[in-house]
């Protein structure tokens, strides 16, 4: 799960990690009434989206008077932001951020993730804040420093050490940087994210060490024991198709081709959408109905795969062994009856009570196309689809 930027400061201050002072406002009068309370002289004006790249859109200004905090807050508010990370439909912004102006010396990157290839915690730093990190990793790649820390150990003061080094701060900016490193790792493991990217860090004319930009990402499976942050999502920034999905305890995400999937177990999922590419189609979405789904959940992850306009025929491959094969045919026919399905769907089922699976279905009256195994399925669904465009 993703929060704003906001909302990351304040879970990172609450672990003591420096954050520029700021409040978050939902309108043009609690914005200029939030620049009252900061009390200036420098404030700047921030969209609270789920994506980063809100400076270069537009989405991040600097100003000098309680005047332009309002004009910016009448511009931003209601826009649509378009980033390079929020693709090119963009995104509505509903909430600002209206924050101290802070006097930038430097610019650092540092973040702290669940690095996949170690199975540690690493954190990533580099002397080169502010932009593109993407880039600084393809062309100046020895500018980043990835150090990855012991579950054993847990963070040791040496880490805090080498990597305020590595950033280039000595003296008492080491000092502070060695502290927000590891109160940064506290809130990390303690909030059980799975990032925490701070692009920039700043050092401040003054010598201090602050983050400007927060982005923290969560571990889903873990939401259950942070009830707090669990309360911080936002689904408005979430797609909607996902977000119901997720009401029905549906595997969904949704992707970028034409034939819908409905299949059971992830492993099956993954192999149903390379098939499909295949015999030279693209998965319209990956859709897991679990083990034990019912004839309700069929009929939801049925709305959810039509739900996306992009779909021009649906390939259900049930593999019956928890789940009878019967139990999905009856979900399929209700579900197509229900949403007066316009597209071709092909069915296959395997396993148990596979037979009156097929009789359902066959029995419905409705124009269900049958397959046997994984390659007859995709071949005939990926057929159909081009017979009826
Ligand atoms: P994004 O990464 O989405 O573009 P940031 O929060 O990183 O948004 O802001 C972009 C840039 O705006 C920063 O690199 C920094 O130069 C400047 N900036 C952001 N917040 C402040 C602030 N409080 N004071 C001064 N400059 C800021
Ligand atoms: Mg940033």
């Amino acid at each position: 799960m993703n929060i704003h930027e906001y909302q990351a400061k304040a879970v990172l201050k609450e672990f003591g990690v420096p954050v520029a002072r700021g409040i978050p406002a939902f309108t043009v009068d609690e914005a200029v009434k939030a620049a009252e309370e900061l009390g200036g002289p420098v404030w700047v004006v921030k969209a609270q989206i789920h994506a980063g790249g809100r400076g270069k859109g537009g989405g991040v200004k600097v100003v000098k008077s309680i005047d332009d905090v309002r004009a910016e807050a009448e511009r931003m508010l209601g826009m649509t932001l378009v980033t390079h990370q929020t693709g090119p439909q963009g995104k509505e912004v509903n909430r600002l951020y209206v924050e101290d102006g802070s006097d930038i010396d430097r610019e650092l990157y540092l973040s702290c993730l669940v690095d996949r290839a170690t199975s540690r915690i690493a954190f990533i730093a580099s002397t080169e804040g502010g932009m593109d990190i993407e880039e600084v990793a393809e062309k100046t790649p020895e500018k980043i420093l990835t150090l990855t820390i012991d579950p054993a150990t847990g963070i040791q003061a040496f880490h805090g050490r080498a990597i305020a080094f590595a950033l280039g701060l000595s003296g008492d900016q080491n000092k502070a940087g060695v502290k927000l490193i590891s109160s940064l790792y506290k809130a990390f493991t303690e909030t059980d994210a799975s990032l925490v990217e701070i692009n920039p860090l700043v050092v401040t004319k003054g010598g201090e060490v602050v983050c400007l930009d927060a982005k923290m990402n969560f571990d889903d499976n873990a939401l259950y024991r942070h009830k707090a942050i669990a309360e911080l999502r936002d689904e408005s920034e979430e797609d909607p198709a996902e977000v119901e999905a997720a009401k029905h305890d549906l595997n969904y995400v949704k992707l970028d081709g034409t034939i819908g999937c409905m299949v059971n177990g992830a492993g099956l999922a993954m192999a149903t959408m390379d098939i499909i590419k295949l015999y030279g189609s693209e998965p319209a979405n990956f859709l897991d109905v679990g083990g034990g789904a019912s004839k309700e959940k069929v009929t939801e992850a049925f709305k959810i795969i039509l739900s996306d306009k992009n779909v021009e025929g649906i390939l259900v491959n049930i593999f019956g062994g928890i789940m009878r094969c019967d139990i999905i045919a009856e979900g399929v026919v209700a579900a197509a009856k229900e949403v007066s399905l316009q597209v071709p769907l092909v069915v296959r089922l395997e396993g148990t009570n596979v037979d009156l699976g097929k009789k359902i279905m066959a029995d419905s009256g409705l124009p269900i196309i049958s397959a046997d195994d994984l390659g007859d399925a995709a071949e005939k669904i990926v057929a159909a689809v081009k017979e009826a465009a």
